[in-house]
Protein backbone atom coordinates (compact mmCIF):
# COMPACT_ATOMS: atom_id res chain seq x y z
CA UNK A 1 0.00 0.00 0.00
CA UNK A 2 1.52 3.45 -0.88
CA UNK A 3 0.25 6.25 0.36
CA UNK A 4 0.12 9.52 -1.56
CA UNK A 5 -0.99 12.68 -1.80
CA UNK A 6 -4.25 11.28 -3.59
CA UNK A 7 -5.01 8.85 -0.96
CA UNK A 8 -8.26 9.05 0.19
CA UNK A 9 -9.25 8.23 4.25
CA UNK A 10 -11.95 5.69 5.15
CA UNK A 11 -11.84 4.12 8.95
CA UNK A 12 -14.03 3.21 11.97
CA UNK A 13 -15.13 4.91 15.47
CA UNK A 14 -15.67 2.92 18.42
CA UNK A 15 -14.47 2.95 22.02
CA UNK A 16 -12.98 0.43 22.34
CA UNK A 17 -11.73 0.40 18.85
CA UNK A 18 -8.77 -1.68 18.99
CA UNK A 19 -10.26 -4.75 18.39
CA UNK A 20 -11.71 -4.60 15.37
CA UNK A 21 -11.10 -6.80 12.31
CA UNK A 22 -12.63 -4.12 9.74
CA UNK A 23 -9.46 -2.29 8.91
CA UNK A 24 -7.30 -5.57 7.58
CA UNK A 25 -10.28 -6.31 5.93
CA UNK A 26 -11.30 -3.35 4.17
CA UNK A 27 -7.38 -2.49 3.47
CA UNK A 28 -7.04 -5.83 2.22
CA UNK A 29 -9.63 -4.59 -0.69
CA UNK A 30 -7.69 -1.58 -1.26
CA UNK A 31 -4.36 -3.10 -2.00
CA UNK A 32 -5.68 -6.37 -4.09
CA UNK A 33 -7.38 -3.20 -6.36
CA UNK A 34 -5.10 -0.69 -6.47
CA UNK A 35 -7.47 1.44 -5.13
CA UNK A 36 -5.77 4.35 -3.27
CA UNK A 37 -7.73 4.43 0.10
CA UNK A 38 -6.59 3.81 3.44
CA UNK A 39 -8.71 2.35 6.46
CA UNK A 40 -7.74 3.38 9.72
CA UNK A 41 -9.34 2.72 13.30
CA UNK A 42 -9.92 6.07 15.10
CA UNK A 43 -10.34 5.88 19.07
CA UNK A 44 -13.17 8.47 19.84
CA UNK A 45 -14.35 8.50 23.43
CA UNK A 46 -18.48 9.89 23.62
CA UNK A 47 -18.03 13.13 24.89
CA UNK A 48 -15.57 14.11 21.24
CA UNK A 49 -17.73 12.44 18.82
CA UNK A 50 -18.94 15.74 17.77
CA UNK A 51 -16.16 17.23 17.44
CA UNK A 52 -14.76 14.13 15.50
CA UNK A 53 -17.40 14.66 13.10
CA UNK A 54 -16.52 17.96 12.16
CA UNK A 55 -13.19 17.18 12.08
CA UNK A 56 -13.53 13.85 9.44
CA UNK A 57 -15.56 16.81 7.35
CA UNK A 58 -12.97 19.44 7.68
CA UNK A 59 -10.41 16.82 6.66
CA UNK A 60 -12.36 15.65 3.47
CA UNK A 61 -12.48 12.31 4.84
CA UNK A 62 -14.72 10.28 2.78
CA UNK A 63 -16.35 7.68 4.82
CA UNK A 64 -16.53 5.97 8.28
CA UNK A 65 -18.05 2.82 9.95
CA UNK A 66 -19.22 3.61 13.72
CA UNK A 67 -19.56 1.20 15.86
CA UNK A 68 -20.03 1.33 20.23
CA UNK A 69 -20.87 2.93 21.62
CA UNK A 70 -21.62 6.09 18.34
CA UNK A 71 -24.31 4.25 16.79
CA UNK A 72 -27.34 5.78 18.04
CA UNK A 73 -26.11 8.87 19.12
CA UNK A 74 -24.31 10.05 15.72
CA UNK A 75 -27.40 10.29 14.13
CA UNK A 76 -28.63 14.10 15.34
CA UNK A 77 -25.08 15.01 13.48
CA UNK A 78 -25.80 13.88 10.15
CA UNK A 79 -27.54 15.58 7.28
CA UNK A 80 -29.60 12.56 6.41
CA UNK A 81 -30.03 8.55 7.24
CA UNK A 82 -31.41 6.19 4.96
CA UNK A 83 -34.65 4.43 5.44
CA UNK A 84 -33.06 1.10 7.06
CA UNK A 85 -31.12 2.96 8.96
CA UNK A 86 -33.87 4.70 10.67
CA UNK A 87 -35.96 1.79 11.28
CA UNK A 88 -33.08 0.28 12.60
CA UNK A 89 -32.70 3.24 14.55
CA UNK A 90 -28.64 2.68 14.43
CA UNK A 91 -26.41 3.88 12.22
CA UNK A 92 -22.88 2.17 11.49
CA UNK A 93 -21.45 3.44 7.84
CA UNK A 94 -21.17 7.24 7.26
CA UNK A 95 -20.45 8.46 3.63
CA UNK A 96 -19.37 12.09 3.60
CA UNK A 97 -20.42 13.21 -0.15
CA UNK A 98 -19.29 17.00 -0.85
CA UNK A 99 -21.24 19.17 2.36
CA UNK A 100 -23.51 16.50 3.68
CA UNK A 101 -23.22 13.61 5.46
CA UNK A 102 -25.20 10.52 4.76
CA UNK A 103 -25.69 7.67 7.79
CA UNK A 104 -26.30 3.96 6.44
CA UNK A 105 -26.84 1.03 8.34
CA UNK A 106 -25.32 -1.90 6.43
CA UNK A 107 -26.03 -4.81 9.02
CA UNK A 108 -29.59 -5.74 8.16
CA UNK A 109 -28.52 -6.13 4.04
CA UNK A 110 -25.21 -7.68 4.99
CA UNK A 111 -27.18 -10.15 7.04
CA UNK A 112 -29.70 -11.14 4.63
CA UNK A 113 -26.83 -11.07 1.59
CA UNK A 114 -24.98 -13.63 3.93
CA UNK A 115 -27.92 -16.14 4.09
CA UNK A 116 -28.54 -16.14 0.57
CA UNK A 117 -25.07 -16.77 -0.04
CA UNK A 118 -25.37 -19.75 1.74
CA UNK A 119 -28.67 -21.11 1.03
CA UNK A 120 -29.48 -22.35 -2.48
CA UNK A 121 -33.13 -20.84 -2.74
CA UNK A 122 -34.69 -17.91 -0.91
CA UNK A 123 -36.83 -18.83 2.03
CA UNK A 124 -39.45 -16.61 3.48
CA UNK A 125 -42.31 -17.05 6.40
CA UNK A 126 -42.41 -17.25 10.19
CA UNK A 127 -39.09 -16.72 11.69
CA UNK A 128 -37.70 -16.96 15.05
CA UNK A 129 -34.63 -14.27 16.61
CA UNK A 130 -33.53 -15.09 19.84
CA UNK A 131 -32.21 -11.62 21.60
CA UNK A 132 -33.35 -7.63 21.41
CA UNK A 133 -30.20 -6.20 21.46
CA UNK A 134 -28.19 -4.03 18.77
CA UNK A 135 -27.53 -6.65 16.33
CA UNK A 136 -31.22 -8.22 16.62
CA UNK A 137 -32.83 -4.67 15.78
CA UNK A 138 -30.39 -4.79 12.16
CA UNK A 139 -31.50 -8.70 12.16
CA UNK A 140 -35.36 -8.36 12.45
CA UNK A 141 -35.12 -5.21 10.02
CA UNK A 142 -33.00 -7.57 7.41
CA UNK A 143 -35.69 -10.27 7.96
CA UNK A 144 -39.17 -8.06 7.96
CA UNK A 145 -37.29 -6.42 4.66
CA UNK A 146 -36.75 -9.47 3.15
CA UNK A 147 -40.85 -10.53 3.57
CA UNK A 148 -40.22 -12.75 6.55
CA UNK A 149 -43.34 -12.64 8.67
CA UNK A 150 -45.00 -13.44 11.56
CA UNK A 151 -41.29 -12.63 13.35
CA UNK A 152 -40.80 -13.91 16.88
CA UNK A 153 -38.19 -12.18 19.01
CA UNK A 154 -37.61 -14.30 21.97
CA UNK A 155 -35.50 -12.34 24.89
CA UNK A 156 -34.46 -12.97 28.21
CA UNK A 157 -35.79 -9.61 28.99
CA UNK A 158 -39.56 -9.92 27.97
CA UNK A 159 -39.87 -6.11 27.64
CA UNK A 160 -37.44 -5.04 25.29
CA UNK A 161 -38.82 -8.05 22.52
CA UNK A 162 -41.95 -6.62 23.49
CA UNK A 163 -40.34 -3.08 22.70
CA UNK A 164 -38.55 -3.77 19.62
CA UNK A 165 -41.70 -5.89 18.56
CA UNK A 166 -44.00 -2.56 18.75
CA UNK A 167 -41.81 0.01 17.19
CA UNK A 168 -40.59 -2.52 14.04
CA UNK A 169 -43.92 -3.87 13.39
CA UNK A 170 -45.56 0.30 13.42
CA UNK A 171 -42.61 0.73 10.75
CA UNK A 172 -43.36 -2.44 8.48
CA UNK A 173 -46.02 -4.46 6.88
CA UNK A 174 -44.59 -7.74 8.83
CA UNK A 175 -46.46 -9.48 11.82
CA UNK A 176 -44.31 -9.49 14.96
CA UNK A 177 -44.11 -10.60 18.54
CA UNK A 178 -42.03 -10.20 21.65
CA UNK A 179 -42.04 -12.61 24.01
CA UNK A 180 -39.26 -14.53 26.44
CA UNK A 181 -37.11 -16.65 26.33
CA UNK A 182 -39.30 -18.68 28.89
CA UNK A 183 -42.30 -17.96 27.21
CA UNK A 184 -44.32 -21.74 26.43
CA UNK A 185 -44.93 -20.14 22.59
CA UNK A 186 -41.02 -20.31 22.02
CA UNK A 187 -41.10 -24.08 21.29
CA UNK A 188 -44.66 -23.54 19.02
CA UNK A 189 -42.53 -20.75 17.13
CA UNK A 190 -39.60 -22.58 16.58
CA UNK A 191 -41.99 -25.44 15.05
CA UNK A 192 -43.50 -23.03 12.77
CA UNK A 193 -40.58 -21.12 11.98
CA UNK A 194 -38.32 -21.37 8.32
CA UNK A 195 -35.73 -19.87 10.18
CA UNK A 196 -33.99 -19.55 13.93
CA UNK A 197 -31.71 -16.53 14.68
CA UNK A 198 -29.37 -16.25 17.33
CA UNK A 199 -28.80 -12.52 18.19
CA UNK A 200 -28.34 -12.89 21.51
CA UNK A 201 -24.74 -13.14 22.90
CA UNK A 202 -25.04 -16.49 24.75
CA UNK A 203 -23.13 -18.57 22.61
CA UNK A 204 -19.67 -16.90 22.51
CA UNK A 205 -18.53 -19.08 25.52
CA UNK A 206 -18.51 -22.24 24.84
CA UNK A 207 -19.39 -24.15 28.12
CA UNK A 208 -22.47 -22.87 28.79
CA UNK A 209 -25.64 -24.72 27.78
CA UNK A 210 -27.98 -23.76 25.44
CA UNK A 211 -30.46 -21.27 25.45
CA UNK A 212 -33.53 -23.47 23.47
CA UNK A 213 -33.90 -27.11 24.05
CA UNK A 214 -31.93 -29.11 20.99
CA UNK A 215 -34.99 -31.07 20.64
CA UNK A 216 -37.01 -27.98 19.17
CA UNK A 217 -35.15 -28.04 16.19
CA UNK A 218 -36.64 -29.65 12.76
CA UNK A 219 -35.84 -30.35 9.59
CA UNK A 220 -37.85 -27.60 7.94
CA UNK A 221 -35.34 -25.39 10.11
CA UNK A 222 -32.34 -23.38 8.80
CA UNK A 223 -30.77 -22.21 11.46
CA UNK A 224 -28.48 -18.81 11.43
CA UNK A 225 -26.14 -17.91 14.72
CA UNK A 226 -24.93 -14.47 13.86
CA UNK A 227 -21.88 -14.79 16.55
CA UNK A 228 -18.64 -15.01 14.57
CA UNK A 229 -16.69 -16.14 17.69
CA UNK A 230 -16.34 -19.21 17.68
CA UNK A 231 -16.83 -19.45 14.43
CA UNK A 232 -19.41 -22.54 15.34
CA UNK A 233 -21.07 -22.36 18.21
CA UNK A 234 -22.80 -25.06 20.43
CA UNK A 235 -26.34 -24.31 17.98
CA UNK A 236 -24.88 -24.82 15.01
CA UNK A 237 -23.33 -27.88 16.57
CA UNK A 238 -26.81 -29.16 17.27
CA UNK A 239 -28.39 -28.21 13.94
CA UNK A 240 -25.50 -29.82 11.95
CA UNK A 241 -25.77 -32.52 14.27
CA UNK A 242 -29.56 -33.12 12.96
CA UNK A 243 -28.67 -32.76 9.53
CA UNK A 244 -30.45 -29.09 9.20
CA UNK A 245 -28.60 -26.18 7.19
CA UNK A 246 -26.52 -23.21 9.42
CA UNK A 247 -24.97 -20.26 8.74
CA UNK A 248 -22.61 -18.77 11.00
CA UNK A 249 -22.02 -15.08 11.48
CA UNK A 250 -18.70 -14.56 9.51
CA UNK A 251 -20.78 -13.86 6.36
CA UNK A 252 -22.41 -11.16 7.98
CA UNK A 253 -19.36 -9.42 9.25
CA UNK A 254 -17.94 -9.56 5.63
CA UNK A 255 -21.41 -8.81 3.72
CA UNK A 256 -22.09 -5.21 5.43
CA UNK A 257 -18.29 -4.29 5.59
CA UNK A 258 -18.80 -4.97 1.63
CA UNK A 259 -22.01 -2.52 1.60
CA UNK A 260 -19.86 0.12 3.29
CA UNK A 261 -16.83 -0.57 0.90
CA UNK A 262 -19.43 -0.50 -2.08
CA UNK A 263 -21.15 3.11 -0.51
CA UNK A 264 -17.14 4.86 -0.06
CA UNK A 265 -16.06 3.08 -3.55
CA UNK A 266 -18.69 2.64 -6.03
CA UNK A 267 -16.74 -0.75 -6.37
CA UNK A 268 -18.20 -4.21 -5.67
CA UNK A 269 -15.15 -5.19 -3.50
CA UNK A 270 -14.23 -9.29 -3.64
CA UNK A 271 -15.85 -10.91 -1.03
CA UNK A 272 -13.17 -13.91 -0.81
CA UNK A 273 -10.61 -11.53 -0.26
CA UNK A 274 -12.41 -9.71 2.56
CA UNK A 275 -13.38 -13.02 4.38
CA UNK A 276 -10.16 -14.14 4.18
CA UNK A 277 -8.14 -11.12 6.05
CA UNK A 278 -11.15 -11.44 8.23
CA UNK A 279 -10.29 -15.11 9.36
CA UNK A 280 -6.45 -14.07 9.50
CA UNK A 281 -7.30 -11.32 11.72
CA UNK A 282 -9.76 -12.88 13.96
CA UNK A 283 -7.10 -16.21 14.74
CA UNK A 284 -4.25 -13.14 15.01
CA UNK A 285 -5.86 -10.36 17.77
CA UNK A 286 -4.08 -7.65 17.49
CA UNK A 287 -1.23 -7.55 20.35
CA UNK A 288 0.84 -4.28 20.96
P1 LIG B 1 -26.22 -6.43 22.99
O1 LIG B 1 -26.85 -5.22 22.42
O2 LIG B 1 -25.43 -6.32 24.24
O3 LIG B 1 -27.38 -7.53 23.20
C1 LIG B 1 -27.09 -8.78 23.81
C2 LIG B 1 -28.30 -9.69 23.68
O4 LIG B 1 -27.93 -10.99 24.14
C3 LIG B 1 -29.52 -9.26 24.48
O5 LIG B 1 -30.67 -9.65 23.82
C4 LIG B 1 -29.32 -10.06 25.78
O6 LIG B 1 -30.51 -10.27 26.51
C5 LIG B 1 -28.83 -11.37 25.22
N1 LIG B 1 -28.07 -12.19 26.18
C6 LIG B 1 -26.83 -11.93 26.68
N2 LIG B 1 -26.46 -12.92 27.52
C7 LIG B 1 -27.48 -13.81 27.55
C8 LIG B 1 -27.68 -15.06 28.22
N3 LIG B 1 -26.76 -15.58 29.03
N4 LIG B 1 -28.83 -15.72 28.00
C9 LIG B 1 -29.76 -15.23 27.17
N5 LIG B 1 -29.64 -14.05 26.49
C10 LIG B 1 -28.50 -13.36 26.68
O7 LIG B 1 -25.22 -7.12 21.94
P2 LIG B 1 -25.33 -7.08 20.35
O8 LIG B 1 -24.53 -5.93 19.84
O9 LIG B 1 -26.77 -7.18 19.98
O10 LIG B 1 -24.53 -8.41 19.93
C11 LIG B 1 -25.09 -9.69 20.12
C12 LIG B 1 -24.18 -10.73 19.46
O11 LIG B 1 -24.19 -10.54 18.05
C13 LIG B 1 -22.70 -10.66 19.87
O12 LIG B 1 -22.23 -11.97 20.06
C14 LIG B 1 -22.01 -10.04 18.69
O13 LIG B 1 -20.67 -10.48 18.54
C15 LIG B 1 -22.87 -10.54 17.53
N6 LIG B 1 -22.84 -9.64 16.36
C16 LIG B 1 -22.49 -10.18 15.17
C17 LIG B 1 -22.44 -9.37 14.06
C18 LIG B 1 -22.04 -9.95 12.73
O14 LIG B 1 -21.77 -9.18 11.80
N7 LIG B 1 -21.98 -11.25 12.58
C19 LIG B 1 -22.78 -8.02 14.14
C20 LIG B 1 -23.14 -7.51 15.40
C21 LIG B 1 -23.17 -8.33 16.50
P3 LIG B 1 -31.03 -9.16 27.58
O15 LIG B 1 -31.69 -8.08 26.76
O16 LIG B 1 -31.96 -9.90 28.45
O17 LIG B 1 -29.80 -8.66 28.31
Amino acid sequence: MQINGRTKIVGVIGDPVEHSCSPPMHNAVFDELRVNYVYVPFHVKAEDLQAAIEGFKALNVAGINITIPHKQRVIPMLDQVSKEAEMIGAVNTLVFESDRIIGHNTDARGFIEAMYEVLDEKISGPAVVLGAGGAARAVVVGLVNAGFSPVTIANRTTSKAIALAEQIEKKSHATLFGIGLDDEKLPDAIADAKLLVNATSAGMDLSLPLIIDSDWLHQDLVVYDIIYTPPKTKLLMAAQNSGLQTISGLGMLVHQGAIAFELWTGISPPIETMRNALIKALEKPVVD
